[in-house]
């Protein structure tokens, strides 16, 4: 495998930061994780204005043009003969001697690799649905920038495994499932309406989640942004996950409790095999 480091094409066994790289001291980065499918970018123009956006709200700028970062992905993704799979990139403040104040003039560090999935293990995934925890919201209020700060997030998601489940969902204080680890989060209510919580209130504005909403109108499907409980979860007859690592992935469980029938829903299979012809293919 081959990463992409500062300007260098390495082997990634052998890639690496400096010790005060400020990503490594104080999480001062923010991401990006992009799908590959059939060797193409989805939804790359949406991802790299998330990133300007996060960088932006940090007091960063883009280490190089759109138009360069994006050679630069598709270069690691060429080297490293990915198909279908992920392509990551990192953007830290760089190295500075330790000091909680930005430096001055740092160059920003940027790290992109790519590896490849099985798109045949994902779709079985889709088919048998996965299962969910909640678990209390004990992030920070900027959950909307993508930053490299995700130990809450490893701490869910590790209560999740400890669980049998794949997914955790954080829950405010005043019991709204807020999003999950890794994803955002969705439930379909009795009446067929698509309920997620509105991307202004403590959540990462997913790709996803955005694109699925196009999708939704497409399939005329109703669609309420706006907080949901943990207990209407549990009565939702649907819900439903969304990232650009899992697409639009069926929620069967939740803290345990059958999710309608126990299998997957109908608007989560719609959404999800229409998903594809809706997002943008880059070139
Ligand atoms: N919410 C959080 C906390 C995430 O970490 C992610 C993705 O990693 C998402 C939502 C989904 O975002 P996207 O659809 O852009 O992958």
């Amino acid at each position: 495998r081959i990463a992409y480091v500062n300007g260098l094409y390495v082997p990634h066994g052998e890639a690496g930061v400096h010790i005060e790289d400020r990503g490594f001291q104080f999480a001062d980065g923010v991401y990006e994780v992009c799908e590959v499918r059939d060797g193409h970018l989805i939804d790359e123009t949406r991802h790299i204005s998330r990133l300007i956006r996060s960088l932006g709200e940090l007091r960063m700028a883009m280490p190089m043009s759109r138009a360069a970062l994006g050679l630069v992905l598709r270069e690691v993704v060429r080297r490293n003969r990915v198909r279908d799979g992920l392509v990551y990139l990192q953007v830290t403040r760089g190295v500075a001697q330790r000091n909680f104040l930005f430096p001055a003039n740092t160059t920003p560090t940027l790290v992109v690799t790519a590896r490849a999935t099985s798109r045949a293990e994902l779709e079985q995934r889709a088919e048998a649905g996965i299962s969910v925890i909640t678990v209390p919201d004990n992030r920070w209020d900027r959950v909307d920038i993508k930053t490299v700060g995700l130990l809450p997030n490893c701490l869910a998601k590790e209560a999740a495994k400890a669980a049998g489940a794949r997914e955790a969902w954080f829950v405010d204080r005043d019991g709204y499932v807020t999003e999950g680890g890794s994803s955002n989060a969705w439930i379909v209510s009795a009446e067929g309406r698509l309920i997620t919580r509105p991307a202004e209130f403590g959540i990462l504005r997913g790709i996803t989640r955005t694109v699925t909403l196009e999708v939704a109108a497409r399939l005329n499907l109703q669609v309420e942004e706006r907080g949901f409980t943990r207990e209407e979860a549990y009565a939702a007859v649907e819900a439903f996950v969304t990232s650009a690592t899992l697409g639009v992935m069926p929620v069967v469980r939740i803290d345990g409790r059958a999710v309608g029938d126990g299998k997957p829903g109908r608007a989560a299979r719609e959404l999800r095999a229409t998903f594809h012809s809706v997002a943008e293919v880059a070139p």
